[in-house]
């Protein structure tokens, strides 16, 4: 059994960055970026209004004054116009400002009378203005290499004319679920059997993190066809068997891999949950053993896993964020291994939730955070934690 920080390490250390890509914009979002990218416009682009209203100069405006109407600028095509004391030119919202204008009169301030409006209220130099470059300036970063590819990027990225961005390497994976025990969701339960949960969730583990998940099997407690599934599966990048990873007599996932000419470099970690877990590879594949119980499933996918396909991904950080909170009640790890606590931030306050052992699902899924106590770590109600937040 080897630490914690230790198997983390090794993984990451044994995971190559896959080589970057090219993607259009709309399949970039939780794609990582390959390079910095910097502003080639600023924004806005041109001065312009902030309201549907009228272009003035502001100088010569106020409360009754009356302004003569000369021409409409909505947005679009500038249509250069000049605007001088004493006139006023409509204007709608993005439309570049006329010259001469410096200022905008919401319409709701105004009273049209023909072509000419009266003023309602006064306005000052700049009044509903967008200057040109307020919000970003030429040449600034604006998304930094193996930053995540939020929905907010990519319309930033196309705020400056790009259709494509290069992003990490993809990541394609597979899942195996084992066990003799486990039935599918949708059929009838047998006495002894329980719905198969985990796969669904790895799926969308993975698929939060970016892998696509290319395909998902189950295997009995059965060497031949472990051995089959396995050998098939083994064409992904990454490979995620769960169950069967501990050393009962039907826990055959290690012998199995060993059989195939895996490489094992990992096998059990001290963390609470989630002790057996496998890491290894068999030729260009990954290969990720998670124990069966689903809390020790999502636990060691979020320590581990996680990680992994970030690397492979061209992340520039793997960790889950991580936030402060106030512990609302006495907590001390008296397990020989560091402990992930399930729990929910709210508030800015931590409670666990429900039961913390490895089996208990509901819990979990009322849980949005974890803490981890070190071993003999002792928190008390008050103490300001540092917490995993997975939600
Ligand atoms: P194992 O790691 O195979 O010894 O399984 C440990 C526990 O997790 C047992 O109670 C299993 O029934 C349960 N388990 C294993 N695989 C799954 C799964 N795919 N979905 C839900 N529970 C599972
Ligand atoms: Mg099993």
């Amino acid at each position: 059994m080897i630490a914690e920080e230790e198997a983390r390490e090794k993984v990451l250390e044994k995971i190559q960055v896959r080589a970057s890509r090219r993607v259009s914009l709309s399949h970039a979002l939780n794609c990582f970026a390959a390079e910095d990218y910097f502003s080639s416009l600023p924004l806005p682009n041109f001065d312009n209004s902030a309201m549907d209203g009228y272009a003035v100069v502001a100088s010569a405006s106020g409360v009754g004054k009356r302004l003569r109407v000369i021409g409409e600028q909505p947005a679009g095509l500038d249509r250069k116009l000049l605007v001088s004391p004493g006139e006023a030119i409509r204007i709608f919202t993005g439309a570049p400002m006329p010259a001469g204008a410096d200022a905008v009169v919401m319409q709701e301030d105004v009273t049209r009378e023909s072509s000419e409006i009266v003023m309602n209220a006064d306005v000052d130099p700049g009044d509903f203005v967008r200057r040109r470059g307020c919000d970003l300036t030429e040449g600034q970063k604006i998304v930094a290499k193996g930053e995540p590819i939020r929905a907010t990027t990519i319309a930033l990225l196309a705020s400056q004319g790009f259709r494509e961005v290069s992003v990490g390497g993809e990541v394609d994976a597979a899942i195996i679920s084992t066990g003799d025990e486990l039935a599918e969701p949708g059929t009838k339960l047998q006495p002894g059997q329980i719905y198969e949960s985990n796969s669904v969730m790895l799926q969308a583990l993975l698929q939060r993190c970016g892998a696509v998940v290319k395909s998902v099997g189950h295997c009995k407690d059965e060497a031949d066809s472990l051995r089959k599934t396995l050998e098939q599966a083994t064409k992904h990048s990454v490979l995620i068997i769960n169950g069967g990873v501990s050393v009962g007599e039907h826990d055959l996932v290690q012998s199995t891999l060993l059989s195939l000419g895996a490489k094992i470099d990992i096998w059990r970690v001290a963390i609470k949950p989630g002790k057996p877990f496998v890491f290894g590879r068999i030729r260009k594949c990954t290969v990720f053993g998670l124990p069966g119980n689903p809390v020790s499933a999502f636990v060691t996918f979020l320590q581990f896993v996680r990680p992994a396909i970030f690397k492979m991904m061209g992340a520039a950080n793997f960790d889950l964020p991580k936030v402060p909170a106030k512990l609302i009640v006495d907590l001390r790890n008296e397990s020989d291994r560091p402990h992930y606590v399930r729990g929910k931030c709210e508030n800015g306050n931590f409670s666990p939730v429900g039961r913390q052992e490895s089996h208990a699902l509901f819990g979990l899924s009322q849980s949005n955070a974890l803490l981890r106590l070190a071993v003999g770590e002792v928190r008390t109600c008050g103490d300001i934690v540092d917490i995993e937040l997975f939600n």
